[in-house]
C-alpha cells in the first residue's frame, strides 16, 4: 500500500509517499512559505500535483498533540477532528497547522482513509507517578497540566529497530532512546512502553535543544516573566536559549563544534552543558527502569556527531556502557542501513546509533489502521478472574522458607490447567510495611515472583513495575518470611500486567495472536469498564480466562467474594468482550 505522509507545520508542508510494506520513500518534498503566501489548501494542492502518479491506500497525518485521549494512530472523522481541536490550547502553534492540513487533504482526497498519528501517543500510558507534576491536582486538571511527552513516533520507531537489531523482543528490554535533533528528548522504554520522557506538558522541558533551554528552575520563569514580560520570556526560553543561546553562534552543532575546536569558550560550554544534561538523564532513566539493556542515539545530532556521542557516553562504565571509539568514529547510518553498534564487544549495555524515520512509522501505522486490522472477530464472552496477591517460589526458596525437601500442599485447583493455590502462606515485608498470609501458588517455578496490587505496593513501601509474569529482571526487591527462614529477593516483586489466557483455537476465534494487546469491555458489574492494554497470552496449556488484580476489579466494582486470600476466583456473571486490537 502506498501511503501519503503529511507533516503540516505553520509555515511549511512536508510530504512523503511511502511504500508501507517495504518502508521505501517513493517521493518526497517540502512546500514552503505556507501561511504567508499560500494557504494550507494551496499547499496540499501542490503536494497532490507533485504526487499525481500515485494511488494512495491511506493518508497519514502527523499530529503533534493528542492530549490524553489518543494512545494510538486513529482514523480521522469529525469526532477525531473535534478532539484534535480540543488539544489546540496544549499545542497552539502545531495543532492548528496539523488540522488545516487534515481538512484540506480530506477535501482533496475524500475517498481515502485519513489517519492521525500523534507525537504524544507513545507516552500516554506512562505511569501516573511519571506524568504527574507535584502541584495541586485541581490546578493541574483545570489547565491540563501533566507530562505528555513528544517525539513519540521517533522514540517508538528507534526502540523497535534497536530490538530487531539485537534480536530481542522489545518487550524483554529496557532501552533509553535519545532523540537529539534541533528538538531533543530522552525516553525510558521499559518492556516496550514509554515509562518516562524528558519533554513535559510542552516541548520546552528536558534536554538542551537547538534554541530551547530545556530544564530550568521554574522560579527562573517567574523571575524572567516579572522582569521581561511573558512574551519576551517565551521568546527567550524557546527561541534564544539552548545551543544557540549558550554559544551565541546559532543552533547548528557543526558550527559550534568548529568554534569550540578553535578555542571559543562559549562554544565549549554549550557542548558541555548539552552532553552533561543528556548523561544526567541516562543515569536517571536507568534508575527509573531498575537497569538498562541498550542506549539508542538518534536525530541529527545523535546520528551524526561523533564528538557529542563520545561526551554523552563517557564515564557510564558503572552502568555497563562501554563505547568502542573506532566504532563510534566510523558509525554511519541511513534509512537503507539504519543501525550502527558502537559498543565494545564486552559491554553489558549495547549502545546503538539508529537513523530515525518518522515518516516510515507514520506510514506503517496509517496503513495498519486503513487495512482495518484493528477489527477483531466477535467471539463469545471471556470469563474474568481476579488475582489476589500471591507468590511463586523456586526450589531453593521453598527449601529455605519451609525446610529442606519440603513440598507444597494443594489447597485448591486454579482454572489454568496444572496450577493450584497451595495451603502454604508467607509474610511479605517491604521497607514500610508487611502483609501476612500471602498465598503461595504451585507448582514450583524456575524463579521466584511476587505479584501485588498498587494498593499493596504502597503499603509495603516499594515501587513495583507493571510487568508480564516471568519478566522480573530489574523489578522491585521484597523480603519473604516463612516458618523456617527469611529470604530477601533482590528482584521479583511486580504488579501483574492484565492479560487473557487462551488456547490457539480461542486465538483463532477471536482473530488475535500471542503478544497482541486488546481492549476489553467488562460488563455485568455495577460499573462497566473498558480495560485497555490487555495482553493476549496464547498456549495449548491455557484455559480461556482474563486475569485482573484486585485494584482493577475494585475499579469495575466486580465482587471478588469474601475471602481475600483466594486466588483466581471466578466471578459469576461478569464477562469481558474483546473490542479491538491496538
Ligand atoms: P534534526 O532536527 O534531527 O534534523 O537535527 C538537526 C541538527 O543536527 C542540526 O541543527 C545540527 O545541529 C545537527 N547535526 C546534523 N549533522 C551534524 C553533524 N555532522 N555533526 C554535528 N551535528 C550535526
Amino acid at each position: 500500500m502506498h501511503v501519503l505522509v503529511i507533516n503540516c507545520g505553520s509555515s511549511s508542508v512536508k510530504y512523503q509517499v511511502v511504500d508501507a510494506a517495504g518502508g521505501d520513500a517513493l517521493a518526497e518534498g517540502k512546500i514552503e512559505r505556507v501561511g504567508a503566501e499560500k494557504s494550507h489548501a494551496d499547499a496540499i494542492g501542490e503536494v497532490l500535483a507533485a504526487t499525481a502518479g500515485h494511488t494512495f491506500g491511506a493518508v497519514g497525518h502527523r499530529v503533534v498533540h493528542g492530549g490524553e485521549r489518543f494512545h494510538d494512530a486513529t482514523r480521522i472523522d469529525e469526532d477525531v477532528i473535534a478532539a484534535i481541536e480540543a488539544c489546540v490550547p496544549l499545542a497552539p502553534l502545531h495543532n492548528p497547522a496539523n488540522l488545516a492540513g487534515i481538512r484540506a487533504a480530506r477535501e482533496a482526497l475524500p475517498d481515502v482513509p485519513h489517519v492521525a498519528v500523534f507525537d504524544t501517543a507513545f507516552h500516554v500510558r506512562m505511569p501516573r507517578r511519571a506524568k504527574t507534576y507535584a502541584i495541586d491536582p485541581a490546578v493541574a486538571d483545570a489547565h491540563g497540566i501533566r507530562r505528555y511527552g513528544f517525539h513519540g513516533t521517533s522514540h517508538e520507531y528507534v526502540a523497535q529497530v534497536a530490538a530487531r537489531f539485537l534480536e530481542h523482543d522489545l518487550a524483554d528490554l529496557r532501552v533509553i532512546t535519545l532523540h537529539l535533533g534541533n528538538g531533543a528528548s530522552a525516553c525510558a522504554v521499559e518492556m516496550g512502553s514509554s515509562v518516562e520522557t524528558s519533554m513535559g506538558m510542552t516541548p520546552l522541558e528536558g534536554l538542551v535543544m537547538g534554541t530551547r533551554s530545556g530544564d530550568l528552575d521554574p522560579g527562573v520563569v517567574l523571575h524572567l516573566a516579572r522582569a521581561l514580560g511573558v512574551d519576551a520570556t517565551d521568546d527567550a526560553l524557546n527561541r534564544a536559549s539552548g545551543l544557540a543561546g549558550l554559544s551565541g553562534l546559532g543552533n547548528d552543532l557543526r558550527d559550534i563544534q568548529d568554534r569550540a575546536e578553535a578555542g571559543d569558550d562559549r562554544a565549549r560550554l554549550a557542548i558541555n552543558v548539552f552532553a552533561h544534561r543528556c548523561r544526567k538523564y541516562v543515569g536517571a532513566y536507568a534508575a527509573v527502569m531498575g537497569g538498562l539493556d541498550a542506549i539508542v542515539l538518534t536525530g541529527g545530532i545523535g546520528e551524526n556527531s561523533v564528538e557529542m556521542r563520545r561526551r554523552i557516553l563517557q564515564r557510564l562504565e558503572f552502568l555497563g556502557v562501554r563505547v568502542d571509539e573506532d566504532a563510534n568514529r566510523d558509525a554511519k547510518v541511513s534509512h537503507a542501513s539504519p543501525v550502527a553498534d558502537i559498543s565494545e564487544a564486552r559491554a553489558r549495555v549495547r549502545t546503538l546509533v539508529v537513523a530515525t524515520n518518522e515518516e516510515r512509522m507514520i506510514a506503517t501505522k496509517a496503513a495498519a489502521v486503513a487495512a482495518g486490522i484493528k477489527q477483531v472477530k466477535a467471539a463469545g464472552p471471556i470469563p474474568i478472574a481476579v488475582s489476589a496477591r500471591h507468590i511463586h517460589l523456586d526450589r531453593a526458596a521453598m527449601d529455605l522458607l519451609f525446610g529442606d525437601g519440603s513440598e507444597l500442599t494443594e489447597y485448591k485447583p486454579l482454572s489454568q490447567p496444572g496450577q493450584y493455590a497451595a495451603a502454604e502462606k508467607l509474610t511479605i515485608v517491604g521497607p514500610r510495611g508487611r502483609i501476612e498470609g500471602v498465598r503461595v501458588l504451585g507448582p514450583l517455578r524456575r524463579s521466584c515472583q511476587v505479584e501485588v496490587s498498587r494498593t499493596d505496593e504502597f503499603k509495603l513501601g516499594v515501587d513495583a513495575p507493571v510487568r508480564h509474569s516471568g519478566k522480573t529482571e530489574g523489578s522491585a526487591p521484597i523480603t519473604l518470611e516463612g516458618p523456617k527462614g527469611t529470604l530477601h529477593l533482590k528482584e521479583g516483586l511486580i504488579c501483574a500486567w492484565r492479560h487473557i489466557h487462551m488456547t490457539p483455537a480461542d486465538a483463532e476465534a477471536y482473530g488475535v495472536k500471542d503478544g497482541d494487546f486488546v481492549e476489553v469491555e467488562v460488563t455485568g458489574g455495577p460499573r462497566d469498564l473498558t480495560f485497555g492494554d490487555v495482553a493476549v497470552r496464547v498456549s495449548e496449556k491455557y484455559a480461556l480466562e482474563m486475569h485482573i488484580d484486585t485494584d482493577e476489579a475494585n475499579a469495575a466494582e466486580l465482587d471478588r467474594g469474601a475471602a481475600g486470600d483466594l486466588v483466581y476466583e471466578d466471578i459469576v456473571g461478569s464477562t469481558a468482550s474483546l473490542q479491538r486490537k491496538r
